[in-house]
């Protein structure tokens, strides 16, 4: 199959390596100079797009999504479907579906859970918005990159599915890592404090697979000074698309909103820029109540 991939960072290269591997003709295109081993390099967006069967993008943001699907659909051929695999709003990827019905292509929204790890050994997550005959189409090709794909609903029902899951990750994080400066305060060994809340009701992925104090439970971005992992202004980027999505859905999201502060001021403010989001252990211990 003709596959155009735009968008080829910590994500996308490895995604469409696996795509190449898997003996796929992958035309890939990005803004920056990089090469990925088994995919050609187009001279634009629209150069790799002109005689593709499947379109994929996984780009930074909505923003970026939009200029890109304005350039890119046009060049499509009738019939040819647009997988985007970037997180961004809801309204960006409705309107991108839109445009693609439009223009008589087929389109899927697609973000993905499962990191650069993930994506690295094929085995992503995702979490589809669109037509049936759109998935139907996609799915061969979210088996190369994943180990799971959820159809969740109609266009945008994937960013939906998305922005829902990662607040649960940030409010969930948070609540791990201030248990855990709390009872370091309380004079409990870390150690037991995980055997104790890993098979307690308090367990969590937080905790069980992506534990943020170091040394303790499967290794995780702890164990190597915080280093991302995934970013704490990634996880503040979702969060805020959990709040632009509670805001125009009407929905009461107290917790969410308070871990968008929260990971706003340690972004922003204290120095989280590029570090794990799990080293907001570190930010809580270093703080008392008052
Ligand atoms: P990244 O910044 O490494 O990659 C984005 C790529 O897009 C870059 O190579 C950039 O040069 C390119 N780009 C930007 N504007 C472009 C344009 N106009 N035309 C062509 N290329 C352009 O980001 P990433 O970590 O690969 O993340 C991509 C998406 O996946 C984001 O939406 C992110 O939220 C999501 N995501 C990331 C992770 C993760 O762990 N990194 C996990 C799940 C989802």
């Amino acid at each position: 199959m003709n596959i155009a991939f735009i968008g080829l960072g910590n994500m996308g290269a490895p995604m469409a390596a696996n795509l190449a591997r898997a003996g796929h003709n992958v035309i890939g295109f990005d803004q920056a100079d990089v090469a990925v081993e088994g995919v050609k390099m187009a001279a634009s967006g629209t150069a790799a797009a002109t005689d593709a069967e499947v379109v994929i993008t996984m780009l930074p943001n909505g923003q970026i999504l939009r200029a890109v699907a304005n350039e890119v659909i046009p060049a499509m051929h009738n019939g040819a479907v647009l997988i985007d695999c970037s997180t961004v709003d809801v309204d960006s990827a409705r309107t991108v579906a839109q445009q693609a019905a439009n223009a008589g292509l087929l389109s899927v929204d697609a973000p993905v859970s499962g990191g650069i790890g993930g994506a690295a050994a094929g085995t992503l997550t995702f979490m589809a918005g669109g037509s049936e005959a759109a998935f139907a189409k996609a799915a061969p090709l979210f088996n190369i990159m994943g180990q799971k794909a959820v159809h969740c609903g109609e266009a945008g029902a994937g960013q939906a599915a998305k922005i829902c899951n990662n607040m649960i990750l940030g409010v969930t994080m948070i609540a791990t890592c201030e248990a855990f400066a709390l009872a370091d305060k309380l004079g409990l060994d870390r150690q037991k404090m995980f055997d104790v809340v890993s098979t307690s009701s308090g367990y969590s992925w937080t905790m069980n697979a992506y534990c943020p104090a170091p040394g303790v439970g499967p290794e995780s971005p702890s164990d190597n000074e915080y280093n991302p992992g995934f970013a704490a202004e990634l996880m503040l980027k979702d969060l805020r698309l959990s709040q632009q999505a509670a805001e125009s859905a009407d929905a009461d999201t107290p917790m969410g909103q308070i871990a968008t502060k929260l990971y706003e001021q340690f972004v922003e403010h204290e120095g989280g820029l590029g570090r794990d989001f799990s080293a907001m252990l570190p930010r809580f211990e270093k703080r008392s109540r008052n």
